[in-house]
């Protein structure tokens, strides 16, 4: 029987490459339901070729827009964040691709695992802004979480048939972004297009600036923190400019297993979407001849601080992880639109942070008070 498959954020980097697989594994994978912000030439094509039952749409434009490129859709349309419990919750789906950034998705996440959906998880913030809370709940609907995340995948990969308990430490690598060997003292002075050209991975803007800063990384460590269940004390990030290793684990008799491959994230996603079941590579393979030296440093935590402040800001917890999050969505949104430079990104998340006084989650409610709080603060 073919899998129902929901996207959340199809139309982004993620849910594309997502929408690939599919087609690849015609006689596994179906689409059910698609949601999207507002890119509906995109999502016209998809539907053609999808059919999915359900359309979520962020917007009531975007619905007549669709429908007047589209004026024989079949799927239901549904506008607002109704639209993606909907999508999240379609009975039809095995599986929710959570693709969509930003805090936006956080209450489709919960929904979909509520009812009991296997996760193939890309939204870092689901993880670094309720952790807690979405663990709690994964564990209480035994639902499976499949990371879409190379550094995330790579553990998982390693973790294959080894007792949790003989785990010393994550190794996170991290390519240390287009200014690894920039001097800091020009941060000043860097544009958002010289941040925007990642060495390695092609992904969207947000994450590639947070590549840049090391806030990427700081935020997979909180993933791995939560995914993974450990202290973050065995959290540790590497870096590894070549992006050939995506990870490893150190285990307590000294053996360290690693993950290796193309950097290509449509790896990571097959992997996820066929729940861990390894399928021929049709995109290019790691050719050990071509790779000549792989090399790593300790990062430089003067030159990105933003790796520390996520360490600390997991370390206490509760609402911070959330206000770090939002923080440096609105910095990297400045940084984009030209308001304020390279240099400030971290500055400026350090002023949110200091000026945050930390609460428990009990709800969604009040992750999503802290994101609007660390928003305006
Ligand atoms: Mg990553």
């Amino acid at each position: 029987m073919k899998k129902g498959i929901s996207i959340l954020g199809s139309t982004g980097s993620i849910g594309k490459q997502a929408l690939e697989i599919v087609s690849i594994y015609p006689s596994r994978l179906n689409v059910v339901a698609l949601a999207a912000r507002n890119d509906i030439p995109i999502l016209v094509e998809q539907i053609k070729k999808f059919q999915p039952q359900l359309v979520a749409l962020a917007t009531e434009e975007g619905k007549q827009k669709l429908l007047a490129a589209l004026p024989g859709i079949k799927a239901e349309i549904i506008v607002g964040p109704e639209g993606l419990i909907k999508a999240a919750t379609i009975p039809t789906a095995k599986m929710v691709v959570v693709a969509i950034p930003g805090a936006a998705p956080l209450s489709a996440a919960l929904a979909a695992v509520q009812a009991k959906k296997e996760i193939a998880l890309a939204t870092k913030e689901v993880l670094v802004a309720a952790g807690e809370l979405f663990m709690k709940e994964v564990a209480a609907n035994k639902v499976k979480v499949f990371p879409i995340d190379s550094e995330h995948s790579a553990i998982t990969q390693c973790l294959r048939g080894e007792d949790r308990k003989t785990i010393k430490k994550l190794i996170i690598t991290a390519s240390g972004g287009p200014f690894l060997k920039t001097p800091v003292e020009k941060f000043a002075t860097l544009t958002a297009k010289e941040a925007l050209k990642h060495p390695t991975w092609k992904m969207g803007p947000k994450v590639t600036i947070d590549s840049a800063t090391l806030m990427n990384k700081g935020l997979e460590v909180i993933e791995a923190h939560h995914l993974f269940g450990l202290d973050y004390s065995q959290i540790e990030v590497v870096i590894h400019p070549e992006s050939t290793i995506h990870s490893m684990v150190e285990f307590i008799d000294g053996s360290i297993l690693a993950q290796l491959g193309a950097p290509d994230m449509r790896i990571p996603i097959q992997y996820a979407l066929l729940e861990e079941e390894r399928q021929q590579n049709m995109w290019g393979r790691l050719d050990f001849t071509k790779v000549a030296q792989l090399t790593f440093q300790r990062p430089d935590l003067n030159k990105f601080p933003c790796l520390q402040y996520a360490y600390e800001a997991g370390q206490k917890g509760g609402t911070t992880t959330a206000v770090l999050n939002a923080a440096s969505e609105v910095a990297v949104r400045q940084f984009l639109d030209g308001k304020i430079n390279f240099a400030e990104i971290p500055q400026r998340v350090k002023a949110v942070l200091d000026k945050h006084e930390s609460q428990p989650i009990a709800s969604l409610d009040n992750v999503l008070a802290a994101d609007a709080w660390a928003r305006t603060a």
